[in-house]
């Protein structure tokens, strides 16, 4: 029986808030997975895919950036941007996509272009198509 409570939570919104089996998360220092009965944690989000199971099902959802805190069966997901896998709009992350790409290829040439913010925007665009699977 599930015993573990996930929220991802936005600036804008409550993505997700329900019973799950298992988690898995993107931490800035690697993945790690989320049990029923773990021990208190609070670490930084990178961007990646969250996993997160009910069930025998895997579901997926694309979070970027923020904290993680699991305390008492709970997983709190802090998350500057987070979309659930069938919320995500591919033709969106495309663009997103070419946009960083033009940044980069611009950056080769140009002083001024902010490489780490082309580089951050293009990891998210990456990974939202890889959900989407795209
Ligand atoms: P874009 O340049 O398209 O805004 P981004 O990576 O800069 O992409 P974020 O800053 O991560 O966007 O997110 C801004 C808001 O837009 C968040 O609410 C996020 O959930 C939403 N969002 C961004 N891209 C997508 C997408 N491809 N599908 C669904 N929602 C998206």
């Amino acid at each position: 029986m599930a015993a573990l409570r996930l929220e991802i939570v936005t600036p804008d919104q409550v993505v997700l808030s329900t019973e799950v089996d298992y988690v898995g998360a993107p931490g800035v220092d690697g993945e790690f997975g989320v049990l029923a009965g773990h021990i208190p944690l609070l670490t930084a989000l990178s961007i990646g895919t969250l996993v997160y199971r009910i069930g025998n099902k895997d579901n997926l959802a694309f979070v970027a950036g923020g904290f993680a805190e699991v305390a008492d069966n709970k997983i709190s997901i802090l998350a500057q941007s987070a979309e659930l896998a069938e919320n995500i709009d591919a033709e969106r992350a495309e663009k997103a996509k070419a946009r960083a790409e033009q940044r980069l290829q611009q950056a080769k040439q140009q002083d001024g272009i902010d490489v780490v913010r082309a580089e951050n925007a293009m990891k998210r665009a990456l990974v939202r198509l890889q959900i989407a699977g795209k």
